[in-house]
This record gives structure tokens, C-alpha cells and sequence, in this order.
């Protein structure tokens, strides 16, 4: 099993429903957050497009904030979620420095905190709060080793990319374009 999100870059509106459903759903303090929307300009002139995107950790099968974490409270899962293990963490920050997403924070209760991928929705057959809500439907979760898994499907229909794939963290969030 390997746990994957497909976002559709063609189809995301920017509205952040995304962000907000994941600080409700998994009390992510005010100030923080798991995940967040990007606007970058892609092409090259004069034909140029705005290019959203909700990012968020890329739950990497090559992962660093794993591999540097002193107490092992950064581990992998089954399905291949990342997940730091709260009681573990001493709140040392190499996982954050080994980031090349950003997609880690310091929990103001002491311990470093990120996207666990909804595995507690997830474990329960439901989608991650974030793909659940958006508007446009653009957002796809589930089992890449699954052929018939919606995520399969899409992705053998689109093109795709992953976010600073020279980083070598082999990312499991995939951009449609
Ligand atoms: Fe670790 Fe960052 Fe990859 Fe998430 S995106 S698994 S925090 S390296
Ligand atoms: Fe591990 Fe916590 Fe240190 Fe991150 S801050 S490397 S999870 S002990
Ligand atoms: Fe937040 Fe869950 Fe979406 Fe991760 S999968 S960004 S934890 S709502």
C-alpha cells in the first residue's frame, strides 16, 4: 500500500477551504498550520498563467526529517504516512531544517507537528478532511498501488509533477497539470 495525493492544479480556486477544514478538523493552533495555498506564475512570457496549489508535508518515501530524527519520534508508517510520534519528540528542530518543503512546525505544546494525512479519517474509510471539502473536487487521496484507486486512474489519464523533485525525497504529493 502507498498512501498518495493527486492535486488538480487546473482545478484549484485558491479558496483555502483545505486550510481551514485541516486547523478545524485536526486543532491546529491559531498561527500555524498543516497546510497552505500557494500562487506561483509558470511559462514563460508572454504566456504566462498563475498556477495554485494547496501544499502540505509530501510524506516523502525518501524521507530526511526521518532519517536525522535523534529519538525516532519522525517514523514511517503503513502505506507510507510520516508521522511524528508526540511523546518522543524533544523538540530538538532537525526535522524542520532537513524540510525542503517547510512543511513542519513547532507545536506551542513542545513537540515539532506537521500533516499526518488524516489517518485517523483514513483508517476509518473516510478522506482526509482537506480533500473532503474542496469545492472544485480537485483534490485526490488513496492507495497508488491500488490500479483501480481513484488516484490510479487520474494519474495514468493527466500529466504530473512533484515539488523540488532534485531534493531526492522521493515526494507522494503529485501536482496535475
Ligand atoms: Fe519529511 Fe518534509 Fe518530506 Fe514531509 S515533506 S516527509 S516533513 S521531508
Ligand atoms: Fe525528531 Fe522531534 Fe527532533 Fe523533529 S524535533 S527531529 S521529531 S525529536
Ligand atoms: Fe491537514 Fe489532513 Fe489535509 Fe494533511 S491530509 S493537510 S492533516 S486535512
Amino acid at each position: 500500500m502507498r498512501y498518495a495525493m493527486a492535486i488538480d492544479t487546473l482545478k484549484c480556486v485558491g479558496c483555502s477551504d483545505c486550510v481551514v477544514a485541516c486547523q478545524i478538523e485536526n486543532e491546529v493552533p491559531i498561527g500555524f498550520c498543516r497546510d497552505w495555498v500557494t500562487e506561483t506564475v509558470v511559462g514563460s512570457y508572454p504566456d504566462l498563467e498563475m498556477e495554485i496549489r494547496s501544499e502540505r508535508c509530501n510524506h516523502c518515501s525518501n524521507a530526511p526529517c526521518v532519517r536525522c530524527c535523534p529519538t525516532g519520534a519522525s517514523h514511517i508508517v503503513e502505506g507510507g504516512i510520516v508521522l511524528v510520534q508526540e511523546n518522543k519528540c524533544i523538540g530538538c528542530g532537525a526535522c524542520i531544517e532537513s524540510c525542503p518543503y517547510d512543511a513542519r512546525y513547532f507545536h506551542p505544546k513542545g513537540y515539532v507537528d506537521k500533516c499526518t494525512f488524516c489517518i485517523h479519517r483514513v483508517e476509518k474509510g473516510q478522506d482526509p478532511a482537506c480533500v473532503s471539502v474542496c469545492p472544485t473536487k480537485c483534490m485526490y487521496f488513496g492507495d497508488l498501488d491500488d490500479p483501480s484507486s481513484a488516484i490510479s486512474k487520474i494519474m495514468k489519464k493527466r500529466n504530473y509533477k512533484v515539488l523540488a523533485p532534485e531534493a531526492g525525497t522521493q515526494p507522494n504529493i503529485f501536482y496535475l497539470i
